[in-house]
C-alpha cells in the first residue's frame, strides 16, 4: 500500500484534513492513539517501561505515570533518547500493521512529529499541512484556550516551517476556507490513488 506520512506544525490542520481523507475512505492511523493504546496496563511495552525505568512509571493502579515519565525525561537527555528508542520502533510496527489490515490503495500514517523525530524514511511520501504562523496562533488560541507564550514555546519545540516544507513531498496549504480545503483534498486524493496505481503496475 502506498503510505503517506501527514504531518505539521500545530494547529495547521491535520485532524480537520485527516477527517477529509477519512470521508474519502482512505485509512488514517494517528501515531498519538497508538503511542496511547501500546502502554495500556498488561500491555508489553508499559512491562519494557517499567523493567528500563523502574517500578516508579507505574502508578498504583497500575497505568502509566505519564506525569512522572514526562519529568524523568525532561530531566535527563540520555533517559529520553532510551525512550525514544524503545517506543519508536513499536509505534511504527503497529502503525504499518494497523494499516496493512485496511484493502485500500494508499493509506495515511498521521505523525505530528514525523520530521522533528527524523523518521520521513518509514512512509513512501511525505504530506505536510502548512499555514501561515499567525493562523497556527489564532486556530490553537480560539480551539483550546492557550496564552501566546505557550503556543509559542510549542511551537519553537517543532521544526521550522522552512525546514518542514523543504522536507515535504507534497504541501497542503490550509490558509482558506474549510470548502476550500476540502477542494484541495480532493485533488490530492486523485493523485495519490493514480500513483498508488502506478505503484502497483
Ligand atoms: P494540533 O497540532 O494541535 O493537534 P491540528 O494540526 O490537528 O492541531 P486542527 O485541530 O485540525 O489542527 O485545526 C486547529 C483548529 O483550527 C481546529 O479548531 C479546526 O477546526 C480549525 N481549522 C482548521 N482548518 C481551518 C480552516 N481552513 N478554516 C477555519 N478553521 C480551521
Amino acid at each position: 500500500m502506498l503510505t503517506i506520512g501527514l504531518t505539521g506544525g500545530i494547529g495547521c490542520g491535520k485532524t480537520t484534513v485527516t477527517q477529509l481523507f477519512e470521508k474519502r475512505d482512505v485509512p488514517v492511523i494517528d501515531a498519538d492513539v497508538i503511542s496511547h493504546a501500546i502502554v495500556q496496563p498488561a500491555q508489553p511495552t508499559l512491562l519494557l517501561l517499567k523493567n528500563t525505568f523502574g517500578k516508579q512509571v507505574l502508578l498504583a493502579n497500575g497505568e502509566l505515570d505519564r506525569k512522572y515519565l514526562r519529568e524523568l525525561i525532561f530531566n535527563d537527555p540520555s533517559k529520553k533518547e532510551t525512550l525514544e528508542d524503545i517506543m519508536h520502533p513499536i509505534i511504527y510496527t503497529r502503525m504499518h500493521n494497523e494499516l496493512a489490515k485496511f484493502d485500500s490503495p494508499y493509506g495515511i500514517l498521521s505523525v505530528p512529529l514525523l520530521l522533528e523525530t527524523n523518521h520521513q524514511t518509514q512512509v513512501d511520501r511525505v504530506l505536510v499541512i502548512d499555514c501561515p504562523e499567525t493562523d497556527q496562533i489564532q486556530r490553537v488560541k480560539t480551539r483550546d484556550q492557550l496564552s501566546d507564550q505557550l503556543i509559542n514555546s510549542i511551537m519553537n519545540a517543532q521544526c521550522s516551517r522552512s525546514l518542514r516544507i523543504s522536507l515535504a513531498d507534497d504541501i497542503l496549504i490550509n490558509n482558506k476556507s474549510l470548502a476550500s480545503l476540502d477542494t484541495k483534498v480532493q485533488k490530492l486524493h486523485e493523485f495519490y490513488l493514480q500513483m498508488s496505481a502506478g505503484k502497483n503496475n
